[in-house]
C-alpha cells in the first residue's frame, strides 16, 4: 500500500506522518516513511539545488525537472523496493504536488506536468493521497511562525496568486480522483486530523 500526503506548507503533514507511522508500528506493520523533494543521496542534493533562494538560475522548465528527477530516483531506491517487500510507503509529497506547484502555481499545465511525472514514476500512483487543505493565508502565517530562524525557501517566497492556484489545483484534483483523494481540513487539531487520517487508512487496509 502506498499512501501520500498532500497540501501547502504548515499544514502539518509532518506531524500527522509521524504520528500515523506510530499508529501502524504499534499494529506491527512494516512501514516505509519517504519524502520529496529528496529521501536519497541523489535527491538530497536536487533538493538543495531547488529550495536554495540563492538559486535564481533555474528555468520553470528545469525545475519540474528536477523534482521529477528527484521522484524517480526516489521510487527507484526506496519506494519500489519497499512495496516489493510488502511495507506500507508512506511519502510526504508526490506527483499531485508537481501537478499543483509547477503545472498550475508556475503555469506550465497541468497535463505536461502529468506526463513528464508518468514516464517519471512509470505511472505508479498512490493507493491512497491525503490532501490536508488549508487556506493560503493561514499556510503563510503558519510558514512564518516557524521558519524565522532559516527564513522562507526558494518556493516560500513566492506569491500569495501562486499558492491559491496550487490550493485550487489540488482540490480539483481530489474532485477528479475522488475514490483515490481523501480531503482534510488542516485547521482541525493535531488529535482530530489523526482521527480523520486514522479513519481513513485503517479503512483502506480493513482493519
Ligand atoms: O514539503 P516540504 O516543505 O519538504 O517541501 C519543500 C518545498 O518544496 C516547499 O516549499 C514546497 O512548497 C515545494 N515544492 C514544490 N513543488 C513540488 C514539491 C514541493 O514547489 N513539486
Amino acid at each position: 500500500m502506498f499512501i501520500t500526503f498532500e497540501g501547502l506548507d504548515g499544514a502539518g503533514k509532518s506531524t500527522q506522518i509521524v504520528r500515523l507511522k506510530e499508529r501502524l508500528g504499534k499494529l506491527a506493520i512494516p512501514v516505509v516513511m519517504t519524502r520529496e523533494p529528496g529521501g536519497t543521496a541523489i535527491g538530497d542534493a536536487l533538493r538543495q539545488m531547488l529550495l536554495d533562494p540563492g538559486q535564481t538560475q533555474l528555468s520553470e522548465q528545469t525545475e519540474t525537472l528536477l523534482y521529477a528527477a528527484s521522484r524517480a530516483q526516489l521510487l527507484h531506491e526506496v519506494i519500489k523496493p519497499a512495496l516489493e517487500k510488502g511495507a506500507l510507503v508512506i511519502c510526504d509529497r508526490y506527483v499531485d504536488a508537481s501537478i499543483a506547484y509547477q503545472g498550475a502555481g508556475l503555469g506550465l499545465g497541468e497535463e505536461a506536468v502529468a506526463r513528464v511525472n508518468a514516464f517519471a514514476t512509470s505511472g505508479l500512483k498512490p493507493d491512497l493521497t491525503l490532501l490536508m487543505d488549508l487556506p493560503v493565508e493561514t499556510s503563510q502565517s503558519r510558514v512564518a511562525a516557524s521558519a524565522r530562524d532559516v527564513g522562507p525557501d526558494r518556493i516560500e517566497q513566492r506569491d500569495e496568486a501562486y499558492f491559491e492556484r496550487v490550493r485550487n489545483a489540488f482540490m480539483n484534483i481530489a474532485v477528479q480522483e475522488a475514490d483515490r483523494v481523501a480531503i482534510l481540513d488542516a485547521r482541525l487539531t493535531p488529535d482530530e486530523l489523526e482521527q480523520e487520517i486514522w479513519h481513513r487508512v485503517s479503512k483502506r487496509l480493513n482493519i
